[in-house]
C-alpha cells in the first residue's frame, strides 16, 4: 500500500541526508525514484553535510506535481516512489496533488521538511503534510542548542545577530551577498525567544539613536512598561 509519509526535523537533522539514503536504497533494487527539490543551496542537486549528493528535478510552486508525476510514471517500467526534499516550500496545492499520486497512481512518496520557519511558524507546505500525511515522523539526531538542550527552533542570524523578519526563502548562500551574511542556527525554544527580546531591545536603541554602549542610562525593561 503506498503511503505519503513526511519526515521533519530542524536545520541539521538529516533531513537531507536520509532523502538520499532512500532514494539510493530503492535505485540500488532496480527501482526507479524521481528526486524532487525546491530552492536549495545549489541547483539541481540535492546534498547533504555529510557529502553525498544526488541530481534532484527543482520544481517552482506553479507545477502541477501530479500531472508531471503521472506523464513520468506513463513511461518505461513507470515509478516507485517520488523523494521529495525542502518539502516546506511546496505549495499546500502540491501537497495535494501528492497525496493523489499516492492514491490514484499507487506510488510511494516521501517529503522531507523544516517544520517551522526562523520566524517560529509552521510552513504552508509543512502544515499541509501535516494535515494530508498517512505518516508523520520526527527526526531526531540529537540536534543541541548552544546550552546543551534539544534544539528545537531554526534561528536566521544577519551578521550574527538573529533576526524574526524577512523573506522567507532565503538560503545561506551568502557568495554573492556583500551586504550582510545571513546563517542559521539550532535554539532551543527558550533561548530562540530570548533573542526576540535582543531584536527588540537593538531596535528601540536604533530608533532612540543610541548605541548599546549606553544601556546603563535607560530605565529597565519593567520600567518602560514592556
Ligand atoms: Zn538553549
Amino acid at each position: 500500500m503506498a503511503e505519503l509519509q513526511f519526515f521533519f526535523g530542524t536545520m541539521g537533522s538529516g533531513k537531507s541526508t536520509q532523502a538520499l539514503q532512500v532514494h539510493h536504497n530503492l535505485t540500488q533494487r532496480g527501482l526507479r525514484c524521481l528526486l524532487i527539490t525546491q530552492l536549495d543551496r545549489t541547483e539541481g542537486v540535492v546534498s547533504s553535510r555529510l557529502g553525498v549528493e544526488a541530481d534532484a528535478l527543482v520544481i517552482n510552486p506553479t507545477v502541477d506535481l501530479f500531472r508531471l508525476i503521472a506523464s513520468m510514471h506513463s513511461t518505461g517500467h513507470g515509478l516507485s516512489a517520488v523523494i521529495c526534499d525542502e518539502a516546506q516550500f511546496y505549495e499546500p496545492a502540491q501537497i495535494d496533488q501528492l497525496a493523489r499520486v499516492v492514491d490514484e497512481l499507487r506510488i510511494d512518496v516521501y517529503a522531507y521538511g523544516l517544520l517551522t520557519s526562523f520566524q517560529g511558524e509552521l510552513f504552508a507546505g509543512s502544515q499541509r503534510l501535516l494535515e494530508m500525511a498517512d505518516t508523520r515522523n520526527e527526526l531526531q539526531v540529537e540536534a543541541r542548542c548552544f546550552c546543551g538542550r534539544r534544539a528545537t527552533h531554526n534561528a536566521r542570524l544577519v551578521n550574527g545577530r538573529q533576526v524574526y523578519d524577512g523573506a522567507l526563502k532565503v538560503v545561506g548562500d551568502t557568495s554573492t551577498d556583500t551586504v550582510a551574511e545571513v546563517t542559521y542556527d539550532l535554539r532551543c525554544r527558550e533561548h530562540w525567544l530570548a533573542g526576540k527580546d535582543d531584536a527588540r531591545q537593538r531596535a528601540l536603541f536604533d530608533e532612540l539613536g543610541l548605541d548599546q554602549l549606553h544601556i546603563g542610562d535607560l530605565p529597565l525593561e519593567s520600567e518602560r512598561g514592556f
